[in-house]
């Protein structure tokens, strides 16, 4: 079944229950630890169409991620992360391929009703790449500028994701309750 809606409570609720899991309080998060304790072999390969970010294919309670090791590294965790929200949220066809537009697909009105699923597999990554507890307990949301590269290049550099990823996490987590 696929949701309607983005059901951003349901995600950061089995992430925060699998951050737990595997005590992972510390940046960078141990994303390749987690999906193979939640029954995800990983494997890192290259492909023909350079545009598929990764692919998951389920079997029952185990599954297979599969990632275009041709992508940065930061690119390959986030695709592994988005894998593993796919199998954590959503129950579908056993094989399910991703391009990049899919895989960094941001979320806005527009685009929320016809890709619920893959802004859900993001809103997972994102959310088990960059917990917002962590990234709290460090900024401080009134000297926070997301317009200093630098800034934002530590941050990135310092959880394993690109830094556009880190931008949008900043945004989504500081920006609006600022202009509130
Ligand atoms: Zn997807």
């Amino acid at each position: 079944m696929t949701p309607l809606r983005v059901r951003y409570a349901r995600i950061e609720s089995v992430v925060l229950e699998l951050l737990a899991k595997y005590q992972s309080a510390k940046a960078p998060i141990d994303i390749v630890q987690i999906a193979r304790g939640e029954g995800a072999s990983i494997h890192f390969d290259s492909f023909d169409d350079k545009s598929v970010s990764g692919f998951l294919v389920r079997e029952g309670d185990s599954a297979d991620i599969v990632v275009n090791n041709g992508q940065s590294r930061e690119r390959q965790r986030f695709t592994i992360a988005h894998e593993l929200g796919h199998f954590k949220l959503h129950e579908r066809a056993p094989v399910h391929v991703d391009t990049t537009f899919s895989v960094f697909l941001r979320s806005d009105k527009s685009s929320e009703g016809k890709y619920v699923a893959e802004i859900e597999a993001n809103t997972f990554a994102a959310s088990i790449l960059m917990p917002s507890a962590m990234l709290r307990a460090e900024i401080d949301p009134a000297s926070l500028d997301i317009e200093d590269e630098a800034v934002v290049a530590v941050l990135a550099k310092k959880y394993g994701v690109s830094r556009q990823a880190m931008t949008y996490r900043l945004q989504n987590l500081f920006a609006q309750s600022r202009e509130t």
